[in-house]
């Protein structure tokens, strides 16, 4: 049977009645939390209680905390009793590197104090297998993945996950819709029956649903919604396309921004991007696939503690990454699914900070603009800027978005693009 708890639920819990122990109150003391945001006060009893759960809450949301604190008290509360080997015992599965690093080092701050120590790794591509395999050894009581290089190290025998008794899907939605269904599914294949799992996803499109059926037993729903609504302002502006890089170019020098991320739909056009706007006397810096983890990781960081202030990045940065006090997001170019754009915005006006999502469209996004707008239930006023009106009518060189629209996200092979639709509840075989 599932109980879902509707998003009315009133907010008026404090950290110390949520059955926390004091070691990790004290943390969450330190670092400065000083109430839980309504999906910590939901999630932290109802995983402490050891069921199954599946949680919907926007990105920004305290999502980390609401299940990496519960999961630290569960697993200090039952230390490992024989020898670790290369055991896991927490598996938190992810979508992304950013992603993976950025949890695992959620769950090192909120662990920190805990006695005996909670050994917390993180797994994903782009960096060296080896290092990730010398960290494991021993096993971990928390592993942050990312699907793909789980399996690497999982076929080396550097892990087993034969004895985890939590396991964590975050951004579900996402991990589906990357095409990660057969990934996902050989993983899954070696975890135990009886574990406790954790579904997080801000959407809930079909595959997530019939992943949930496949998945969970008897979860709790725990769905919040719409956080953002209050404190991210969103805002559209109306520009002829050849005029869209000046326009954004003007905005940045004229709003004296401090941090804007910047979202184009592909690589080539990022790069592009940043030298017409190096050419406008605005210096940026791309996020993208093609570039190397170090350097992503080196963008990222330079980014988030303001080295960087305009940050030009594909969708590869749109889920998860937590920016603190994000103050501005703009869409150059619009992201295929009104959910991604969802998540894009929310990269701004986090946990409550003030936050700017500003799109920019010229006419061949005018009608994709309105899908967005009707799947995600908003309507915003088409707004000009002085100097940079769109006409009327398109000029005649403006290219259909027909054939992008038709596209496969980036950075997916065409084995992957094929299997998009596919995504089914078959593949994961089902609970007993
Ligand atoms: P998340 O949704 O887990 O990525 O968290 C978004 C941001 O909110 C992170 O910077 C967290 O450190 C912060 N945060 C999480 N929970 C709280 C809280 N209860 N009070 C204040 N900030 C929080």
């Amino acid at each position: 049977m599932t109980h879902a708890l509707s998003c009315e639920t009133i907010n008026s819990a404090r950290f110390d009645t949520l059955g926390l122990i004091p070691e990790l109150l004290k943390r969450v003391t330190e670092l400065e939390y000083l109430i839980p945001t309504p999906i910590q006060s939901e999630c932290i009893p109802l995983v402490l209680k050891g069921g199954d759960l599946l949680a919907g809450a926007n990105t920004g949301s305290g999502k980390t905390a609401a299940f990496a604190l519960p999961l630290l008290q569960s697993l200090h509360m039952h230390p490992q009793s024989t020898s670790k080997g290369n055991v896991v015992r927490a598996l938190v599965l992810v979508p992304t590197r950013e992603l993976a690093q950025q949890i695992a080092a959620s769950f090192k701050r909120y662990a920190q104090g805990l006695m005996p120590r909670v050994k917390v790794e993180a797994v994903f591509g782009g960096v060296s297998a080896n290092t990730q395999m010398l960290a494991l050894r021993g096993g971990a009581d928390v592993l942050v993945a990312t699907p793909g290089r789980l399996l690497d190290l999982l076929s080396s025998n550097a892990i087993t996950l034969s004895q985890v008794s939590h396991l964590v899907l975050d951004e579900a939605d996402r991990m589906l819709s990357l095409g990660f269904t057969d990934e996902l599914g050989e993983i899954l294949a070696l975890l135990p029956k009886s574990k406790q799992t954790l579904l997080f996803s801000a959407t809930f499109p079909e595959e997530v649903k019939a992943l949930t059926d496949a998945l969970l037993t008897t979860p709790v729903e725990v769905l919040l919604q719409s956080q953002e609504q209050s404190t991210l302002h969103q805002q559209v502006y109306t520009v002829n396309k050849n005029r869209k890089t000046a326009l954004l170019a003007h905005l940045i020098k004229e709003q004296h921004w401090r941090q804007v991320l910047v979202f184009a739909s592909a690589k080539n056009t990022c790069n592009r991007l940043e030298q017409k706007l190096a050419k406008a006397g605005v210096s940026a810096q791309v996020f993208h696939g093609d570039k190397a983890q170090g350097a992503r990781n080196r963008v990222l960081d330079g980014f988030k503690n303001g080295e960087i202030s305009v940050l030009i990045a594909t969708d590869i940065a749109a889920r998860g990454i937590d920016i603190d006090k994000l103050p501005v997001v703009i869409n150059y170019e619009l992201p295929r699914s009104p959910v991604d754009y969802m998540h894009r915005i929310g990269r701004s006006g986090r946990a409550g900070e003030a936050g700017l999502a500003l799109s920019l469209i010229s006419h061949d996004e005018y009608q994709h603009f309105n899908l967005i707008e009707k799947k995600n239930k908003f309507t915003l006023e088409r707004e000009q800027v002085l100097g940079f009106e769109a006409d009327a009518e398109a000029p005649v060189d403006c290219p259909s978005r027909e054939s992008k629209s038709m596209a496969a996200p980036e950075g997916m092979g065409k084995k992957k693009r094929k299997k998009l639709p596919k995504a089914n509840a078959d593949l994961w075989g089902k609970k007993p």
